[in-house]
């Protein structure tokens, strides 16, 4: 292990100022109190610069699982705390999310899908749906189910509001360092080595979004996850086709999801076959990767756009005016990786975030402040537990490409 000097002593460090990290630093200070000032984030980059800021933000509730349901139900209710905390709305746009099926086949899997929310649901036949959402054909949609709760918001304003009450708390934030390795010491986690020099905690939360599985496995720990591109359009503003109070739409059918943006329409669409990349191999910086033109972001576009236009008349006609994409993680099985390392003591995980994680990010924030500190948390962690695929080599194309299949087999928002 290298030694270098050192930087920082801590109980807690968490690896990561994107919205998880802000997330889990946040609950951290609300369960410590005066004791936050040992909790450290480091990040590299200027907090929530990373895949945070390129988030669509859907905070959709119907997620086919209790688990993943009940950490996204956390987050409306940490949005609600820190509003009151902070004195301030934080943009949260409750327009609800529709749940469209093209098929009779898809009408089942939907019914699936929100049977298990315990949050109110409406179903539309496609005349209903259309009166929602005009930019719909009414003759494409076989059922919709309407969800009023849900909503978006902006993903870099809702991780600011964590870094601040975070910071009001106590907890110290250090952006600067690179994380070059998690230090172990008589098999357990002794801190970590920075290219400013080490900072030793007998704690560390690796939240470092796509980076989390390069810098776990410097630990030994492979975990069960890997990069994945996501990306989305938006149309030129049409304010009469795409008004602001437009529901979210999540289309399964065409394998994509809208919201509206000022007057104009954010798409996704998530493709027959998404990329992943190699944990260890990414730059520091994902805005120095070539994301659009691996295999062409447009390749994907043209692929899904027929689909898509059957549901969405209006696009023919609406121009694309911006192409966003970025990198999430993904699993193999959809879920998240969070918790207890149990083979390395002192390690714990909050990533995974297989495409939802702003949506997810208070309930996760709580339950892994939760497993550090060993006090009883709201959410079981056992479905998302980082050792629950076996052992994996994160650099494996196997696990790159299952985790890829995961993401273009998505159904939910
Ligand atoms: C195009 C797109 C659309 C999306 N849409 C949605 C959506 O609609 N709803 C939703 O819930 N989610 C969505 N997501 C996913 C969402 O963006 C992520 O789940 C979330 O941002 C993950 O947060 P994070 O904190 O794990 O990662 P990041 O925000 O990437 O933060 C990780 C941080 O760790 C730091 N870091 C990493 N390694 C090191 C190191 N070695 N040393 C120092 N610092 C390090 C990085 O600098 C970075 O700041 C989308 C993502 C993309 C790309």
């Amino acid at each position: 292990m290298t030694a270098g000097p050192v930087l920082d002593r801590s109980e807690i460090v968490v690896v990561g100022a994107g919205v998880l990290g802000l997330a889990v630093a946040w609950a951290l200070g609300q369960a410590l109190g005066p004791a936050a000032r040992s909790v450290l984030v480091v990040d590299r980059h200027p907090p929530a610069t990373q895949a945070t800021a390129r988030a669509a933000a859907l905070l959709t509730r119907a997620r086919g699982d209790a688990a993943t349901a009940a950490l996204v139900r956390d987050t409306y209710a940490a949005i609600t705390s820190l509003e009151e905390e902070l004195d301030e709305d934080l943009g949260l746009r409750r327009v609800g999310t529709l749940h469209v099926a093209a098929s009779p086949a898809r009408v089942e899997a939907l019914r699936t899908l929100v049977t298990d929310s315990t949050d109110p649901v409406d179903w539309l036949d496609g005349d209903g749906a259309a009166r929602l959402a005009p930019c719909l054909s009414a003759e494409a949609v076989e059922r919709a189910a309407f969800m009023p709760l849900d909503g978006f918001i902006d993903p870099v304003r809702l991780a600011d509001a964590y870094r601040r009450s975070a910071r009001r708390a106590g907890v110290r934030i250090m952006t600067g360092p690179s994380v070059q390795a998690i230090r172990v010491e008589g098999g357990r986690v002794a801190g970590i080595d920075t290219d400013h020099g080490v900072i030793s905690a007998p704690m560390v939360v690796n939240a470092a979004g796509a980076w989390a599985a390069g810098l776990a496995w410097t630990a030994g720990v492979g975990l069960p996850q890997a990069p994945v591109r996501s990306q989305y359009w938006i149309t030129g503003q049409h304010p009469d086709l795409f008004p602001r109070n437009l529901p979210v739409l999540v289309m399964p059918d065409a394998g994509a999801y809208a919201r509206p943006e000022l007057g104009a329409l954010l798409f996704g669409l998530r493709g027959r076959r998404s990329l992943a990349f190699d944990p260890a191999r990414l730059p520091d910086d994902t805005a120095g990767l070539d994301l659009a033109d691996a295999d062409g972001g447009w390749q994907t576009l043209e692929e899904g756009w027929q689909a898509l236009a059957r549901l969405c008349p209006p696009l023919l006609q609406a121009g694309i005016a911006h192409y966003v994409s970025g990198l999430s993680t993904y699993t193999a099985d959809g879920r998240f990786v969070l918790g207890p390392v149990l083979e390395m003591p002192g390690l714990f995980m909050a990533t995974g975030c297989c495409g939802a994680g702003i949506a997810a990010s208070g309930g996760i924030g709580r339950a892994v402040a939760a497993s550090v500190l060993a006090t009883p948390g709201s959410v079981d962690l056992s479905p998302f537990a980082p050792g629950r695929l076996g052992g994996v080599d994160p650099c494996s194309p196997a696990l790159h490409d299952a985790c890829a299949a995961a993401r273009s087999g998505k159904i939910t928002g």
